[in-house]
């Protein structure tokens, strides 16, 4: 079978599938620790690898460097602690940091602005929060620095 391809010319009346944008913070000071963490933590079958069920679509190092461990056009993980249901339309955005002592680099915000604007392209994004305001149970992004961070993205 052969697809022809001609998406380009009704990508303007196409319906952009709807998302919500998660963002996190690692804990960690590494994108290789983060990435090693979340990949030994599940083993659902049993091999002894990590299964990656519960992951991000996307890391952000400290230097900017962004990791893509799922393409949001096809794979979402669980990664609010909400369920599947809710868990299936986001897309989740992790930086690494390793919490209120620690601070984003320019270079992350730099990159987590760029990335923001090339889902805001692909995707209709109709929630673009933190994990701590959906989750009372954690501590992602104390208030004030969502509220910062969520200015310089925009
Ligand atoms: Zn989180």
């Amino acid at each position: 079978m052969n697809i022809t391809d001609i998406t380009d010319r009704f990508k303007d009346n196409a319906h952009k599938v709807s998302k919500k944008v998660i963002w996190h913070w690692t804990g960690g000071n590494t994108a290789s620790g983060a990435i090693k963490w979340l990949d030994d933590r599940e083993d659902v079958d049993g091999d002894g690898i990590g299964d990656g069920t519960i992951a991000y679509n996307y890391i952000i190092d400290k230097n900017g460097d962004v990791y893509m461990l799922g393409n949001p056009k096809n794979t979402w993980f669980h990664n609010t602690g909400l369920g599947s249901e809710y868990d299936k339309d986001t897309i989740s955005i992790s930086l690494v940091c390793r919490g209120k002592k620690d601070s984003f680099t320019e270079a992350q915000i730099e990159s987590s602005k760029r990335l923001y604007s090339v889902l805001k392209c692909l995707y209709q994004i109709e929630i673009n929060t933190h994990h701590a305001s959906i989750n009372l149970h954690k501590q992602d992004f104390p208030d004030k620095t969502w509220v910062d961070f969520k200015k310089k993205i925009i």
